[in-house]
């Protein structure tokens, strides 16, 4: 196989990884109506938010608890999307921006958490995740629908509005204030984890033990179902054809955890033979060319979304480094190049992940 065929697979590999995280594929091995397991049911949800589809597995008594449930789950997902999105132009985080360059803003606790989450994994990945990469991530989106690459003026404008350290929060008084005019936040690397995780409260406050949301590349779950120790996870395995590719899938067994999966897979810009990813080195303002797929494990799903964007942009060295040095928390990087596939682990990796060939 030449080298460029090789690529070609890598890249379909990788897609291959995203899709099979994105679509939330949570397999059983046993059947939940054993003996004595008939009072729980398996219900699945889907519902449109935050720019892709979330999915509730839950186990349930009956459909009506199921479906309270979920309702609630969803109504809190879209109350957050509401808040958090930076497409709605009266989200609380769009006037948080035009309030740029004034004094500090009162914000909701949600908007406090995410952004304090973000801070702090701002300063421990030396700004490789920064929520305030926002100016480019808009020159970036607009180069992806105009299929050419942003003007390097303009970037280097944006980039000069670029920088956590410009966002100043304030615990005692759950204040927010951006240092500059014109700063634009962008939560896309972590809010959906979060909407997983709040999502799965709610399941658990209407009495639902057995629980797994599904937001793209992010996927909180809570107690295993019925009968079983864990949830299966699949993510696809590194290997140079399809064929093998199968062979290689690996599952993460996980209860009351999260799993996050970032890279160039499925929003990306494609020119003059190089791929860029959605993902910014907030350093160079330039987009990721990989290709890179970083899975990460984490207890909960802000983490697990957000620490897989930062190691992205870490990449392999200094991303597992920020892992190993992270309380519970484990990654899989896989790299593709001309010859094939490689694949990094964290030494955290094992423990918290089990695979089963097919
Ligand atoms: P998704 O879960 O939507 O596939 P990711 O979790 O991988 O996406 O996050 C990518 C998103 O994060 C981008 O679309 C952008 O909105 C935002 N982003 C890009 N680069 C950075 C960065 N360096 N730091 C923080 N957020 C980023
Ligand atoms: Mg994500």
């Amino acid at each position: 196989m030449s080298s460029v065929q090789y690529l070609i697979a890598a890249r379909l590999l990788l897609a291959l990884a995203m899709l099979n995280i994105a679509t939330g594929q949570v397999l059983q091995s046993q059947s939940t109506s054993q003996p004595g397991r008939q009072s729980s049911r398996r219900f699945t949800f889907s519902e449109a938010h935050m720019g892709t589809i979330f999915r509730i597995v839950l186990y349930a008594p009956d459909a009506t608890t199921a479906g309270k449930a979920s309702r609630a789950a969803f109504d809190r997902v879209a109350g957050l999307d509401d808040a958090m999105s930076d497409y709605k132009p009266d989200s609380e985080l769009m006037r948080l921006c035009q309030a740029g360059g004034g004094p500090a803003v009162k914000v909701s606790e949600d908007l406090f958490q995410v952004l304090a989450a973000a801070q702090e994994l701002a300063a421990r990945s030396d700004g490789a995740f920064d929520a305030t990469i926002g100016p480019v991530v808009r020159l970036w989106r607009r180069a992806r629908r105009r299929h050419e690459l942003p003007d390097s003026n303009r970037l280097a404008q944006a980039l000069a509005l670029v920088g956590y350290r410009n966002l100043v929060l304030d615990s005692k008084r759950r204040t927010a204030q951006l240092l500059k005019p014109g700063m634009m936040l962008d939560l896309g690397g972590i809010a959906k984890g979060y909407a997983a995780d709040e999502a799965l409260r709610l399941l658990k406050r209407e009495g639902i033990t057995s629980g797994l949301v599904a937001a793209a590349g992010d996927i909180t779950c809570s107690g295993p179902p019925p009968g079983r120790t864990s949830w299966r996870i699949e993510i696809a395995g590194p290997a140079p054809s399809t064929k093998s590719a199968d062979k290689s899938a690996r599952y993460l067994l996980l209860h009351d955890a999260a799993v996050s999966t970032s890279g160039d897979a499925e929003q990306h810009l494609d020119i003059g033979g190089q791929r860029y990813s959605h993902i910014i080195n907030p350093a160079t303002g330039m987009a990721l060319t990989g290709p890179r797929s970083v899975t990460v494990v984490a207890p909960r799903g802000i983490i697990a979304d957000s620490y897989a964007v930062a190691v992205c942009v870490l990449g392999r060295e200094r991303g597992l480094r920020l892992i190993d040095s992270t309380d519970s928390t484990a990654a899989l990087i896989v790299e593709a190049d001309g010859r094939g596939f490689r694949q990094f682990e964290s030494r955290k990796l094992l423990p918290l992940a089990s695979r089963t060939r097919v």
